[in-house]
């Protein structure tokens, strides 16, 4: 299928139950993510900054880019002027220099708590124990330019689907219990982001209201060959 009809079929299925879909376009061209702006989607994730950037730079500017990868500190200057969503808040630091820029550019910038659920070191977020001891923060909650949406996870990459269901399902009790116990008042805590092309069917099951898709809609990404310098 090509990249317009697999945008079109998802948001057919996703639409009517609420689902946001991210585009995630990392390592794809500007042409094909003009087919997919072409077919009508408007979000995409990106997981570098550098590659955002120049995709930001080349494309029409109603396209909504969010940060899915991890971010620096001292790389969040380049993507404050225009990024819609950092997915990917991991820590006191960079959340306290997302704010100062969006403060420099005038701006209230929404992010997402990156949760640590997979059962893989090499994963990056917040476990429970910081996540808490962050939202308690008076630090934290004196921020007037980041606007905290939700959580966002990725799962254990495995077969074993049950694993990854207890994972999702975590990271949704979780949701709740913040949800509650920290932005009970705020209607813009509204977004859980956990699945991806293999696992986004039980992240819908468990509670997902935002999916970030690469491989399902634009096919497999091929693994770029970068030249050693001489
Ligand atoms: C690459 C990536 C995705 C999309 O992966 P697919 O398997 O191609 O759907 C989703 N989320 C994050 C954080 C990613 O880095």
């Amino acid at each position: 299928m090509s990249i317009a009809a697999n945008i079109e079929s998802l948001q057919i299925d996703l639409k009517p139950i609420g689902v946001t879909l991210i585009a995630v376009s990392k390592t794809k061209s500007n042409e094909e993510i003009m087919e997919a702006y072409d077919a009508g989607q408007r979000l995409f994730g990106e997981n570098l900054v550098q590659e955002m950037v120049e995709k930001y730079e080349a494309l029409p500017k109603d396209i909504e880019w969010h940060l899915i990868g991890h971010l620096q500190s001292n790389k969040v200057k380049y993507i404050a002027p225009f990024v819609s969503m950092v997915q990917s808040v991991d820590s006191l630091k960079v959340v306290k220099e997302i704010n100062k820029h969006a403060t420099k550019h005038n701006r209230v910038i929404d992010c997402l708590l990156q949760i640590h659920i997979a059962d893989e070191a090499t994963k990056f977020g917040f476990d429970h124990a910081e996540l808490i001891e962050m939202l308690r923060d008076e630090d934290f909650q004196s921020l007037q330019n980041i606007r905290i949406r939700g959580l966002m996870g990725i799962a254990t990459n495995t077969e074993n689907e049950k694993v990854i269901k207890e994972e999702f399902y975590e990271l949704k009790m979780l949701f709740d219990g913040v949800k509650a116990s920290f932005f009970r008042k705020e209607d813009s805590f509204d977004t859980l982001s956990m699945g991806m092309s293999s696992d986004y069917n039980l992240a819908i099951e468990k509670g997902a209201n935002m999916v970030r898709l690469g491989s399902t809609v634009f096919g497999k990404r091929v693994i770029k060959h970068y030249k050693v310098k001489e």
